[in-house]
This record gives C-alpha cells, structure tokens and sequence, in this order.
C-alpha cells in the first residue's frame, strides 16, 4: 500500500463515502454498488456555457440557451471549489455546456487548470467541432484527464447519412487524440434513427480501440429543446443493452456485475477487444465478487489517470500482496481464457480494453422519484447539486436565474440575460422562468445544504 497513492484527508473521504452509502436506498446497497464505497458520488458535471455550435434533435439544451451568456469565470471556479468540498478529491467532473469550447481558450484552460489542482478529474464534453489538437494537448498539459466526443446522427452534420458515414468524422477526432495520453470517449445518442445501426458502430470502435476507451450510448429522453420528443416502444434499456451485447457476440454480456447508482440509469460492460484473425469481444465482468472485492479494499487508494503504467505496474504489485483478490482475479482469468481461447491475451493479437456504458436519462414528464434521489451524476448549480434529470426538466429556472457574486466592488448580481451585474437585484426586470414540471415538484428529496452532501435540491427551491 505504500507504493501507492492515497486520497487526502482519508478521514473526510470514509463519512463522505458513508453519507452516500447511506442516502441510497436499500434495495441498492448491493455488494457491487460502487458508490458509496469507492465514490461519493458518480460524477457532476459543471456546465459554463449554455451556447453550442450545433442543434441537436435531442438536445437537452432549452429554449433561453443561446440567449444566456456565459456564467462568469469566479462563478465556475466557486462551483468546482463546491465539488471538491463536498465530494472530495479524484472526482469526475465533466467540463460541459452547450459545448464547452466555445467559451474563451484562455478561460477554458483556467476552468480545467483549477479542477485538476483541486486534485478532481476534469473531462471535456465536446462535439469536437473546436477541439484542435493543439488545444486537447494544452488542456491535457493542465490536467484534462478525460475528452469524450459526441458523434452521432441526431446531430444532423451535413453529408452524413449514417453513422458508417460519420465513422469519417470519427476517424479524424480520432487522429487529432492519438497518443496525447487521454483517456477517449465516444457519445452516442440511440433512438430510432439509428438503433439499427449500432453493431457498426461497435465494430469501429472495437477498430479503433487503440485509441477509444470508452464508447457510451445514451437513450433519447424526451428533454430540453430536442424536437424528436417520444422514444418509440422498441427502444428500451432491455433492447439496447442486447443489441449492444449481440454486436460484440457475447448476448449474455454482463451488464449488472457493476453498479453505480440505480441499475436502470447506468449499465456499464468491460471488454477485452482482441484481433485474432477477426475482431473478437470477451466479456471481462464475469464474476461479480471480483469486482465487489476491488471496490473494498482499493477504498483508500487513488488511482492516477495520468500515468496508468505506473499505476498498473504499483497496483499489481500491491495485489500481490492480497491474497483474497489475487485468487479472484485468477478465477476470473481462468473462466475468461476458457470461454475465449489463451489467445486473447497474446501482444500479437493486440488485447485492448473497451468499456461499454449505457446512460439511460429520464423523459422531463416523466422523472422516477426513486431513480432521482438515488442520482449519481449532478449538476452544480447556484443552489448545490441536483440531479442531471432532474435539471434538465427544469433547466430553464436554473440558467435564467440571476446570480449572486463577489466582486472587488462587493456582493453583486450577475443578470444571465445580458451578462451585466447590477448592485440591487430588485432592479433587475427578468422574465424569470418559473417552469417546473409538476412532478418534479413532488420528488421527495432532502433540501439539504451544499456541505453535508447534497443529494438532490428540488427545483422548486428558489
Ligand atoms: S437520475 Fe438521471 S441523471 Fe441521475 S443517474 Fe439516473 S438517469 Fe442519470
């Protein structure tokens, strides 16, 4: 354990931790549930612009988007100092908008600077229109962790028909990654232009491995200004995890031995790509104890992103060391080379890991109570952290609202609208947006302060 890093204030992280273990409900504090024991929260997105570059037709975005200016620079870093308060350090958090590289270079540098030195993990969420790979490396030199990419056809980019067309434009976001040590994400929105079309995009992703590490699929969700509104019956969480599992040709693949959060918002799969011939999956997940005893007893550990030999090569000595994990882990290896052949694992057929995630948001009309308030991904807003559905369904209140802020001339109050600050908030004439869906209001979650960890602040609480 020694040779390996720690989180800080270890005290700090163990009651964070148990706050969120226990604000799950109990039906979710399963042996694989990660948060709570190895995250405190899974990760909160901060957003510092609404404007984007495209217009997505399930978009999230709301109407005000493009109207509201960008929230002032010390608003942004208070609320990355909020995150770290609250859920201590090694957290995700995703550097987002609107697409967040429309805002100033020298600002978005700043943003992912002071997330990184607050020891959180900064990701960008991005179309990829804007991010050069001058700008990946300069924002990797401070930090950045993390680039995922949205590609998909709800983004209606010209000449491109479908999603094996866009390969192309994936290909070139793929170059511009390459070898820059970030970890790279690839978005897909799934409805029904193009669920047919997911095992292609599997296979690319399998092809491109070297470089893609993590392909996430999010279901459309009737949110925000997206024009296409309702999903249709065949697109569900149970027909895009087997369509998903089909294309690797493991339609068993596990999608439950991990649990972050509530198990209909989040699936996640590990698989080993390898190129034996042809490309093959293997299901890495096969044994959930594995994966329960990782998260156990790697607690206090804190895993660098930014050095991952030398992380792997510390980790696995360590494990050496535990003899409990060790014979999981050998268990797991055993059952994987049986299902798969020895081969999988050999250099020259160029093993690759891919992680396959499935977000599955919520409909603004329709907002589980339960999933809400067992939310693992936030968003910071002026008021603490809410849950990213429960956001959306009220994005409007939140990106119109003014907002209070220190300046050198004292307290003052930034007006979203036209991006000026006023001394008396009572002189400001906003059209405040009121719109809260009904049953949002009714979610039965905790008003609870910013510092005692938030789980979730109804909207309603102006
Ligand atoms: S409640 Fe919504 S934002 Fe939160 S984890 Fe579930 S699907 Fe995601």
């Amino acid at each position: 354990m020694q040779d390996l890093p720690v989180f800080e204030d270890l005290p700090g992280r163990k009651a964070r931790l148990e706050t969120a273990f226990k604000r799950l409900d109990p039906s979710l504090r399963v042996p694989t549930q990660a948060i709570g024991r190895r995250y405190a929260i899974g990760c909160v997105a901060v957003e510092i612009t609404q404007r984007c570059n495209l217009d997505c037709t399930l978009c999230y975005l709301s109407e005000s988007s493009e109207k509201v200016k960008d929230i002032p620079l010390a608003l942004v870093m208070d609320r990355l100092q909020k995150v770290r308060d609250t859920y201590g350090d090694g957290v995700g958090v995703q550097i987002t908008g609107g697409d967040p590289t429309l805002r100033k270079r020298e600002e978005l540098v700043a943003i992912v600077k002071r997330a990184a030195e607050l020891g959180l993990e900064p990701s960008l969420m991005t179309n990829g229109i804007k991010l050069t790979r001058d700008l990946a490396q300069e924002l990797k030199s401070v930090g950045l962790t993390d680039v995922a990419i949205h590609v998909d056809l709800t983004q209606e980019r010209k000449r491109y028909a479908t999603e094996e067309d866009l390969n192309a434009v994936r290909k070139e976001y793929i170059e511009r990654m390459r070898g820059l040590g970030l970890h790279v994400i690839f978005n897909t929105t799934v409805y029904d232009g193009n669920f047919n079309q997911i095992p292609g995009l599997i296979r690319f992703f399998a092809e491109n491995a070297d470089v893609v590490n993590l392909a996430s699929f999010q279901i459309q969700a009737d949110t925000g200004r997206g024009v296409i509104k309702d999903r249709s019956d065949g697109i569900t969480l149970k027909s895009v995890r087997a369509k998903i599992a089909e294309a690797t040709g493991n339609p068993d693949l596990n999608w439950d031995n991990i649990r972050v959060g509530h198990p209909d918002c989040n699936s996640i799969a590990y698989t080993l790509v390898s190129k034996n011939g042809t490309t093959r999956f293997a299901d890495l997940n096969v044994d959930p104890s594995l994966f329960a005893e990782i998260i156990s007893s790697t607690t206090d550990l804190k895993f660098s992103r930014m050095d991952s030999r030398k992380t792997s090569l510390a980790v696995a000595k360590w494990a050496l060391g535990q003899p409990r994990l060790l014979a999981l882990l050998l268990r797991s290896f055993v059952k994987v080379s049986l299902r798969n052949g020895p081969g999988m694992w050999l250099k020259k057929n160029d093993p690759r890991k891919l992680t396959l995630i499935i977000h599955n948001f919520m409909d603004a009309s329709d907002l589980d109570p339960m999933r809400v308030s067992n939310c693992s991904f936030m968003v910071a807003t002026d008021k603490g952290f809410v849950s990213m559905c429960a956001h959306n369904a009220a994005r409007e209140t939140f990106i119109r609202r003014p907002l209070t802020i220190e300046t050198p001339e004292g307290k003052k109050t930034w007006n979203p609208l036209t991006g000026t600050y006023v001394d008396d908030p009572r002189s400001l004439q906003l059209p405040v947006s009121t719109y809260i869906p009904a049953n949002l209001a009714e979610i039965p979650v905790p008003q609870v302060p910013v510092s005692t960890l938030p789980v979730a602040m109804g909207a309603g609480g102006k």
